[in-house]
């Protein structure tokens, strides 16, 4: 495995691949867990190379949000990496990915504005513009993304067609907990109370799924048994069309941790 920590290093490490390699990128902020995991696998079953990015975009954190405590261990991802198989990593600082006069952004608008744009104003700004400027740098002839981050991965998926941008967008299914918990490098933050009242948020997706399987309102049912959980606080619980799949999505406060979750209620996740 290589690592590397900036442009130069990267472009050196690609140069002899050639035009045309067949690359799978696999952008993450690190702090790996099995959902990356999952990533780096279905990448490594798919594609000659797998380059996993390692950087904490301070583009994509609004002010008073957790940038600065955000979980960060180079050392344990690149021992994490190595031993899922990556071939490539670039963990960039941020002077390398924003050096000084950095002046371009990439807007997606609508997708942007919506749920966690709108909870977030600024981070799906970060988000496109990051993820440009890691496809421009590596050339994936595929990139991975999480369903955990659904809308994330349907607003890429917008540029990439709005762009015309040469790679294919792969979505791969949440990996969870064994208590039904998706994994999140945010979970680390959890005190162990706030990780106990976690658990109702996929028990209440869950629910919700039932009750849309029932000709009920997956929201609904939702809402109403995560109102049970008084350690959570939601912020949006809605029934959204994203990509062409019909998702629950929900995003909640344990403490100052902000997690996010959804089902599929119509549609597939391969
Ligand atoms: P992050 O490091 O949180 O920015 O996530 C990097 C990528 O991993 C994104 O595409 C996420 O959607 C994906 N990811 C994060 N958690 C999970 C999970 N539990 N299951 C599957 N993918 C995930």
């Amino acid at each position: 495995m290589t690592t590397t920590r900036t442009i130069h290093e990267l472009r050196k490490a690609l140069d002899p691949l050639g035009a045309g390699a067949d690359v799978g990128l696999v952008p993450t902020m690190g702090a790996l867990h099995g959902g990356h995991e999952a990533l780096v696998r279905r990448a490594r079953a798919e594609c000659d190379v797998v380059a996993l990015s390692i950087f904490v975009n301070p583009a994509q954190f609004g002010p008073g949000e957790d940038l600065e405590r955000y979980p960060r261990d180079l050392e344990q991802d690149l021992l994490l990496a190595e031993d899922w198989g990556v071939d490539l990593v670039f963990a960039p600082s941020v002077e390398e990915m924003y050096p000084e006069g950095f002046a371009t952004w990439v807007d997606v608008e609508g997708l942007g504005g919506t749920l966690e744009g709108a909870a977030r104003p600024g981070h799906f700004r970060g988000v496109a513009t990051v993820c440009l400027k890691l496809f421009n740098l590596v050339g994936p002839r595929r990139a991975y993304f999480g369903q955990k981050d659904a809308q994330q991965a349907a607003l890429v998926e917008r540029m990439v067609r709005d762009l015309n941008l040469e790679l294919e967008i792969r979505l791969v299914p949440t990996a969870r907990d064994e208590d039904g918990l998706a994994l999140s490098s945010r979970n680390e933050l959890l005190s162990t109370e706030e990780r106990e009242a976690a658990r109702a948020l996929p028990r209440a997706l869950a629910a919700g799924e039932r009750a849309h399987r029932a000709g009920g309102d997956a929201a609904e049912a939702a809402r109403s048994l995560l109102a049970e959980e008084r350690r959570l606080r939601p912020d949006y619980i809605r029934v959204e069309r994203l990509d062409g799949r019909v998702y629950l999505l929900a995003a909640v406060r344990a403490g100052s941790t902000r997690l996010i979750d959804n089902v599929l209620l119509e549609g597939a996740v391969e």
